[in-house]
């Protein structure tokens, strides 16, 4: 937990001349029980390096803070994170950041938007809340042929489901906060890449920027990794469960589980993933009462945002909400998210409880 360390060599007081092996100086650049973590999430994703943030934003703004300049094009993903979406169109565009928004499941619309000059395409995958797939490999084709690179924030597949470095991707972004934690009691975020690509995001986005990661919560967050691969086993085989209960309940309209074939990217899903995640997005009738009803009746399940936690969450997403709050999608980018989510869904994260007792207390508030 140390925030300063007893020197015992001549070090630099510059982090601009920070050497590869320079000692541990000041927790602000680096901190031993952060290295162990950004090493083993490097590992994980098979990529060189790793850099750990305060949270999954903190990473997000980091790396779009550290590349982008004036002039600069972003193309982002039309489904993605509320949080990124509206960092990108409010904040890039003050800087002067061209924002760009696009589907990216669609190369067709992928290759339209990516123009050369492009200096960042941003993806998510499955995209929150819709659980929309992106092609990595194809995406990554496009932006590499047009000078661009492509960072995928990866955060609902985990390094156990996807490694999209090994895709093609230049940057991983994870939220720590979700599977990689996986107990609920951490906030953190990560980049992962090639060391050389990563300097100006440590220099820019640890060091002066100072979106660090407490050692504690760094500390927290690999006692969760040492269970991802069995945690994210447990998910998918109740997301299975809960799903398919789901898909047979009278009150449901549709269920978006990337595990089913009723998905419309199933067969992406099973070619890029090794493990379909514990996501699962639900349409019902009458969502807001419902959500009010959850709200006072649900007796396992939290009503609550987040995910990736051992505790089963479920909260509503109101399309017409998300447009105004958030993604300010019009014509056949609105049409197209609407073909996913309809009015709006409950996401849920389907946690590690018994599965039995998980539809049961659904069951009880679907009626
Ligand atoms: C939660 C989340 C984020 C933001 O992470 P925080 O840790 O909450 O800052 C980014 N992307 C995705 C996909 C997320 O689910």
């Amino acid at each position: 937990m140390s925030s300063t360390f007893v020197i015992d060599r001549p070090v630099s007081f510059s982090a601009q001349d920070k050497p590869d092996d320079s000692p541990y100086v000041y927790s602000r650049w680096d901190n031993p029980t952060v290295t162990v973590l950004q090493d083993k999430l490097a590992s994980l994703e098979e990529a060189e390096a790793c850099r750990c943030f305060a949270s999954g934003m903190a990473a997000t703004s980091a790396l779009l803070l550290s590349t982008l300049g004036p002039g600069d094009r972003l193309v982002i993903s039309d489904a993605l994170y509320p949080g990124t979406a509206e960092f990108a169109r409010v904040t890039l565009t003050r800087l002067g950041v061209e924002v760009v928004s696009a589907n990216l499941s669609d190369l067709d619309s992928a290759e339209q938007a990516i123009v050369p000059g492009t200096r960042l395409v941003w993806g998510e995958t499955p995209a929150n809340p819709t659980l929309r797939m992106t092609d990595i490999a194809g995406v990554a084709d496009i932006a590499h042929a047009r000078g661009a690179e492509l960072a995928v924030d990866s955060t609902f597949a985990t390094p156990i489901a996807t490694r999209p470095v090994t895709l093609g991707a230049d940057y991983v972004v994870h939220s720590l906060t979700k599977y990689c934690c996986g107990h609920g009691d951490a906030m953190g975020g990560a980049v992962i890449g090639r060391r050389e690509t990563l300097r100006s995001i440590e220099s820019d986005g640890q060091i002066y920027m100072g979106g660090v990661i407490s050692p504690f919560n760094a500390w927290l967050i690999n006692r969760g990794l040492a269970t991802l691969p069995v945690r994210m086993q447990a998910h998918e085989a109740n997301a299975f469960v809960l799903a398919r209960f789901l898909e047979s309940h009278p009150r449901v309209i549709r269920v978006l589980y990337p595990g089913l074939d009723t998905h419309p990217h199933h067969a992406l899903a099973s070619q890029q993933m090794e493990n379909y995640s514990g996501m699962v997005s639900v349409q019902v009738a009458d969502g807001p009462e419902l959500a009010i009803k959850m709200m006072r009746q649900l007796k396992v399940f939290h009503y609550a945002v987040s995910l990736g936690h051992h505790r089963s969450l479920i909260y509503w997403l109101g399309t017409d909400d998300l447009m105004t709050s958030s993604y300010k999608l019009h014509g056949e980018q609105l049409d197209a998210y609407r073909a996913f989510a309809g009015d709006g869904v409950f996401r849920i994260s389907v946690g590690l409880e018994d599965p039995e007792d998980l539809c049961d207390d659904l069951a009880q508030v679907l009626g």
